[in-house]
């Protein structure tokens, strides 16, 4: 395991992520740097990545000696000067445009050799570069969380970033173990567009009245095998944070009719029904985890066109193992098929390789197979049949793909 004592990691924000990012890399061997405005900040950091160490110490996943030596990499400091030798500094303050800025322009005058990088959800990494005046060595890079858990780094290359330092940003986070998908500098880069109709097309069932929140997450983890149902994932994340990232999305692609939100979901926002955190969302939370649908609507019943319950049925065949119901197929090819065509757009837009697109899905979302996969599993002509038969079922259109000759599965 390589160390890089001369050379060590910055990190600008010791929230969630930065915290994360940090003890990442010290699990690989790097000496990071941690700087917040104020020192309780970066004690509780130190704090919760302790506590992460000596759990795995108690889980068997690492030795005392090598966590106590992975902590010990890890210095905290108030004052940004600190990380002026820093090889990469990585930024991970609240998402506000104007505030990162500012913080960036500080630390491209301080850490002039830098390689500076972003970890933003939502912000345009060129315009970040561009306005901080140090775009050519400015890149995103894109980590989840955990992020000490979660395989996936999306780099971001701006505009104007420097080909030298996307690679660096490639390698480093390479060499933390990560499995590193290039990006182009697009709405949700990958993960958080091609997600979007996971969610967004759930909710509209919903909204069609033709199943409950609980009867989807069944659905979607019965035939599609997700790890976790839509609404109980939102209910994770944060009905709060899942709409901004999907308003965000949407409004920076030019609002287009498939990613627009979903009424039901924003009207929990103003009724603080933000999920898990709250006690209440798609569902009701206690204490001991028990969870209850907290949407309650009057089902009807499901018609569906000759055309389209044949495309159903051809489908299921080829995309899952598992049999269900009529209702049960539909929704999961409603969604499924959502989530492909979204992919399908992201290729046309030169987002990222069909390729890169199933390994982000797959380790950025947990998802059991990328869009591309399934829809070389199915069948082009079947995905393509089942959009267009869907298509004839709603008055917006948003299950309108992109050329298909354009975006051919791998
Ligand atoms: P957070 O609120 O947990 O942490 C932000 C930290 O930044 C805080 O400790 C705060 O004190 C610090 N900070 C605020 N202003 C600062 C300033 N001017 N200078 C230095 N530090 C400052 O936030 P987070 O969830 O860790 O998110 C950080 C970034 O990572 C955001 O851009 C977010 O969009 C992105 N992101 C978050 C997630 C996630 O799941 N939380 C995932 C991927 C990316």
């Amino acid at each position: 395991m390589t160390t890089h004592a001369s050379n060590p990691l910055g990190i600008i924000g010791a929230g969630t992520m930065g915290a994360g990012i940090a003890q990442a890399a010290a699990s690989a061997g790097w000496f990071v740097r941690l700087f917040d405005i104020e020192q309780p900040l970066l004690d509780k950091a130190t704090d919760r990545i302790s506590k992460r160490f000596d759990r795995m110490v108690e889980k068997e996943r690492t030795t005392k000696e090598h966590a106590d030596k992975c902590r010990s990499r890890i210095t905290t400091t108030t004052s940004m000067e600190d990380l002026a030798g820093c090889d990469l500094i990585i930024e991970a303050i609240i998402e506000d445009f104007d505030i990162k800025v500012e913080v960036i322009k500080q630390i491209s005058k301080l850490a002039t050799d830098s390689v500076i990088a972003t970890n933003t959800s939502s912000l345009s990494v060129s315009d970040l570069g561009s306005a901080s005046g140090c775009a050519d060595r400015f890149v995103g890079m894109h980590f989840f969380n955990p992020a000490p858990i979660m395989p996936l780094v999306e780099v971001i290359k701006g505009d104007q970033s420097s080909e030298s330092a996307v690679q660096r940003a490639m390698l480093i986070a390479e060499a933390w173990g990560k499995t590193v998908v290039q990006v182009a500098d697009t709405p949700g880069f990958i993960v958080n567009r091609v997600a979007r109709p996971y969610y967004l097309e759930s909710w509209r069932i919903v909204e069609d009245r033709y199943a409950t929140v609980d009867g989807i997450d069944e659905t979607m983890q019965k035939l599609g095998e997700f790890k976790m149902g839509p609404f109980m994932l939102t209910d994770l994340i944060g009905q709060d944070v899942n709409v901004a990232t999907t308003r965000s999305v949407w409004d920076r692609l030019g609002k287009p009719s498939r990613l627009a939100p979903s009424e039901m979901q924003e009207s929990l926002i103003p009724k603080g029904h933000l999920g898990k955190k709250t006690g209440c969302g798609a569902y009701g939370h206690d204490d001991r985890n028990n969870v209850v649908p907290a949407i309650v609507i009057k089902v009807r019943d499901l018609e569906l066109s000759t055309r389209l319950t044949d495309v159903i049925n051809t489908v299921c065949l080829e995309a899952t193992c598992t049999s269900g119901s009529m209702l049960e197929k539909y929704i999961f090819c409603r969604v499924l098929v959502g989530i492909i065509n979204e992919a399908m757009w992201a290729v046309k837009d030169g987002v990222a390789s069909s390729e890169d697109i199933d390994t982000a899905m797959k380790l950025g979302t947990n998802y059991p197979r990328g869009p591309f996969e399934w829809a070389e599993q199915i069948g082009m002509d079947n995905v393509q049949e089942l959009l267009l038969s869907l298509n004839e079922t709603v008055s917006d259109d948003r299950f309108t793909s992109p050329p298909f000759d354009a975006v051919t599965a791998k």
